[in-house]
């Protein structure tokens, strides 16, 4: 069906994909930087305001201001020295005032976005559900790299993903996800680990994850249907853990000895869209 609504051959179709997908990836590094900062602020702000003083007046920092600038300088990125790869190619990774490097990380997140719209696009054309998969990996990618960086994995975007699966399931828009299916598959994966959350604490005093990694279950059970919550959390925990001991074993364990559950999870629900839920238990020989 790929293209059939617009009439584009399917390449065609999944070419344009690939490039709104590189300028989302601009946009994402944005999100992936600022999000868990403005988070901060507002928690500033509110325990100001609990304990009765006049927050100080801080400056507006939100998604789109003020514009970004090389953390070192402060030069301001001007439009062109912002297109997805070929700015960081053409400057060579470096700001073109005072020759800061800029971290490969930015580009690699444009491609993998690119990559994944292009995928997209590819399998389910340029219709509601390709639209809509694409907006779920975009969301995934930040979700990831956000926690991976801050141990956070925003409200702001776990919620709405949760929303948006329960509501493509209901008007029909998920190819072999029933509404029941994706409903029972949220509320089994919010309560599936909730339950493991609640019994390590009882048991240890530790606490094993955060209700963000509840609530991207959740997601995941919402978009791909409650039968596909087994293998996604057994790939999740599977290579969780055998990163978590690596990084112990080369001591590149951060302060706590925490390593955040989300990158994996959203890792599995990528996994899932490109190959398939079931596929996983393929890959890992069960
Ligand atoms: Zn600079």
């Amino acid at each position: 069906m790929s293209g059939l609504a617009l009439g584009l051959p399917p390449e065609f179709s999944a070419a344009l994909a690939g490039i709104l997908g590189l300028l989302i990836g601009s946009f994402l590094n944005v999100v992936i930087y600022r999000l868990p900062k403005m988070m901060e602020r507002q928690w500033a702000l509110e325990c100001a305001e609990i304990a009765g003083k006049t927050p100080e007046s801080v400056e507006k920092f939100n998604l789109l201001v003020p514009r970004s600038r090389c953390s070192n300088c402060g030069h301001v990125i001007r439009w062109y020295e912002n297109i997805p790869i070929l700015s960081y190619l053409f400057l060579k990774g470096q700001c073109s005032v005072c020759g800061t490097r800029f971290g490969l990380r930015y580009p690699l997140v444009e491609i993998a976005t690119g990559a994944l719209f292009f995928f997209c696009a590819w399998r389910w054309g340029l219709t509601a559900t390709g639209l809509a998969w694409s907006g779920f990996a975009a969301a995934l990618l930040a979700l990831a790299l956000i926690d991976w960086d801050t141990t956070l994995l925003p409200d702001d975007i776990t919620l709405p993903l949760l929303w948006a699966g329960l509501i493509i399931a209901a008007l029909g828009w998920n190819p072999g996800v029933q509404l029941n299916q994706a409903l029972w598959g949220a509320v089994a994966g919010y309560l599936s680990l909730w339950l493991v959350y609640w019994a390590f604490k009882l048991a240890t005093g530790k606490e094993g994850m955060g209700y963000g990694d509840f609530k991207l279950f959740a997601v995941l059970g919402a978009w791909f249907g409650w039968s596909a919550l087994v293998p996604m959390i057994l790939m999740a925990s599977v290579i969780g853990a055998v990163v978590g001991i690596a990084m112990k074993l080369s001591s590149g364990l951060r302060e706590g000895g925490y390593v955040p559950f989300g990158p994996f999870l959203a890792g599995a629900g990528l996994t899932a869209m490109l190959f398939g839920p079931q596929s996983i238990l393929r890959f890992m020989g069960l």
